[in-house]
Parts: structure tokens; sequence; C-alpha cells
């Protein structure tokens, strides 16, 4: 969780009205995956085949394996569901899949079962694949494929309970010590640590094994620890920003003073009074004493320099119907995932039409530091 649906992700449609997205990085798995089944395992295991049928079925064997990944995360995202927690996309990447959950899940027990519904699935995909093997022995391309899917989904799901948070067994693990703490942020701290700690072990051993001669195995173990240990950091990380902005709200963060134009200046006359002058990163337009639209660096950025003389701040502006906005009286860390979740530095602080300020990234981080000197002493 974490990522949103980006400019890298091509749209593959909608389950139960879920945006489902995949990554251009998962490509480079299916291309690796369909080579190293074609070239290595199935020749290995099966003989004989021509080598056109190597590659259809390693081809076919890697496009099921994402089907088998998609339905692993379907399978977060309806117990999501029946807990009445928004589920934002789908996104299937280098490392698997991503399931979107919109919102903490309201309790352990929910968090429990969306968290273990994923391998769940894996483990009856497995099973699955295990019960058609001696029905497909006969045609011996499809025995292979379910020998293989049934393998493979066994590993997801084993390697999704390693309890390193956040992964899936991660999350179980917090589920539990949530329901036994009654304490979300003291869970959490848990559970991340006890991920961190997995996380050292696997680049042990991974290190171990490369020393002693084994070392694609020992180098992929060891990045797979490196993948936990940053997760599991990020995660403790982001929970003290959540305890030090606690309390604290948009209001007492956003800039009053920010800087308004109106919708007839051009970009040329703009951006030397404004961006240049006042080191602005965005700008309110309005027309009269009504806000019509925000302007930011990145859209004026879009338009190419000559035709900044002819274009004016309504052309390139983001109308007021369809900016992002926040309440002063939201939480400061509320804020900070929401700008995260869409990817903006800047949000405006609107009650209604009426614009109170203006909340930056920057602004968030400089109240963090006077919190963090304080906590300190
Ligand atoms: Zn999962």
């Amino acid at each position: 969780m974490g990522m949103v649906m980006s400019r890298n992700t091509i749209p593959l449609g909608r389950i139960l009205g879920i945006p489902i997205g995949l990554d251009y990085s998962w490509f480079l798995i299916f291309a690796l995956l369909t080579w190293s089944l074609a070239a290595n395992y199935y020749p290995t295991e099966f003989k004989n085949w021509p080598s056109s049928e190597y590659w259809l079925v390693g081809a076919v064997t890697a496009i099921l394996l994402f089907v088998s990944v998609l339905l692993h995360e379907l399978g977060h995202s309806i117990v999501a569901l029946q807990y009445k927690i928004p589920v934002r996309s789908i996104t299937l990447f280098i490392f698997g899949g991503l399931a979107e959950i919109g919102a903490e899940p309201p309790g352990p027990t929910a968090e429990f079962w969306i968290a273990l519904a994923g391998p769940i699935v894996s483990f009856a995909l497995a099973i699955v694949f295990g019960i058609l093997q001696p029905l497909l022995v006969p045609v011996s391309s499809l025995l292979a494929l379910a020998k293989y899917l049934s393998y493979i989904n066994g590993v997801l799901a084993l390697f999704n309970l390693i309890p390193g948070f956040p992964l899936d067994g991660g999350r179980v693990f917090r589920a539990i010590v949530w329901g036994m703490t009654r304490s979300l942020h003291r869970a959490t701290l848990i559970a991340a640590t006890v991920g961190r700690f997995i996380a050292f072990l696997f680049i042990f051993l991974g290190v171990w094994q490369m020393v002693s001669g084994n070392f694609g195995n020992g180098l992929w173990i060891a990045f797979t620890g490196w993948f936990l240990e940053s997760a599991a950091s990020a995660q403790i990380r982001q929970q003290n920003i959540h305890d030090l902005l606690a309390g604290h709200r948009v209001s007492d963060a956003m800039r009053r003073d920010y800087a308004t134009v109106g919708p007839e200046i051009n970009l040329e006359q703009l951006v030397d009074e404004l961006v240049f002058g006042g080191g602005r990163r965005s700008l309110v337009v309005k027309d009269k004493d009504r806000v019509v639209g925000l302007l930011t660096l990145h859209r004026i950025k879009a338009v190419p320099r000559p035709d900044w003389s002819n274009t004016t701040a309504a052309q390139v502006m983001i109308p007021v119907e369809k900016v992002k906005r926040i309440h002063p009286e939201t939480e400061l860390a509320e804020a900070l995932s929401e700008m995260d979740r869409d990817g903006v530095n800047q949000l405006p602080v609107m009650v209604q039409d009426q614009i109170q300020g203006v909340l930056g990234r920057d602004d968030v981080i400089s109240v963090l530091r006077t919190l963090n000197e304080f906590s300190h002493g």
C-alpha cells in the first residue's frame, strides 16, 4: 500500500468496481520469467518438446502467474469491501501485486482477515493446480503448467506469510498484537520492529550464501531482505511522524499569505513577478473575489516556453471544481497522507468555495522540524 495509479500504469479495466492496472515494470518480470522457464526450467523437467512449445508454455505460465497474483490481491480486496473499506486500485508490478486499500482497517479483526485472505487464495490455487495434475498427465504441456503454478502459488502464500510487516504475515501479526494491546500505535511499532529483525536475518543469510559460493541465490535473498528492511523502516518513520503531528490541524500549518493572480495574466508575467520574485510554487487564480482555479509550477512547466507570452493563467490552471482541497480542521497527518496518495506537493485549504490558505508539503515539514526539536528538549 502507498502507491497510486501513476503514469507508469496501463489500465486494464475494472473488477468489482476496482480499477486494475499493470505497471510497466511487470513486463520485465514477464520477459525474465518466460525466458527462464523456456530456456531452463521446462527443458530440464520435460524433454523432447519442440522449442516453440517451451516458449509458448513459458509465456502462458507467466500470464497465469499474473492472474494468480491478481486473484491474491482480489482476495484482500473482497474482504476489505466486506468491512466497507474502499479499495482504490489494484496494481501489478515487479514485486507482485498491490491492492490500494483506502483506509486503515477499523479494528484488529478486520485487519486479520483482510491480510489473511490473500495467502488463503494463493494456497487454494496451489491446491487446485495440484489436484488437476493427475488429470493432465496425457498432455505434458498442461501438466507442466499445472505443476509450476501449484508450486509458485504455494511459494507466494508462504513468502507472504513471513511475519515481517508490511508483508501479509506481518499484518496478521500486527492484528494479533493490536487485539492484545488495544493500541494500533504499539502494534505497528512492534510489528515493524519484528519486520526489521526478519529483514536483517534475510540479509545475513543472503550474504552468507553469497560468500559460500551460492552467489545468485544469496544476492536474491539479500535483496529481498533489503526491500523488507526499507519497507519496515518506512513504516516506523511514518508512525513517528503520525505521533508527532497528532492533534495538530491543517489550520496550524497552512500559509495564509498565498499569492493570487487574475485569470487573464499571461505566463511570462506571472513567472517573472511571482515565481521568481516570491519563490512560490502554487498560485490561486481569482476572478474578482471568486476563486476560479489553482496554478502550480508543474502546470506552467508543461507549457513550452515560447508560448508563455500568449497563454493565460485561466488556460493552464486546474479549475476549482477539479482541485483537490482540504478542510482547515483536518488532521495534519491525514493531509500529508492525502498529498502522498495524490502525488501533489500542495493543497488549497478551503471551506466550501472560500479559500483560507494553501498547505504545502514544506509547511508540514517545517512544523515537524519544530515539533521534533521540542520533543527532544
Ligand atoms: Zn497479499
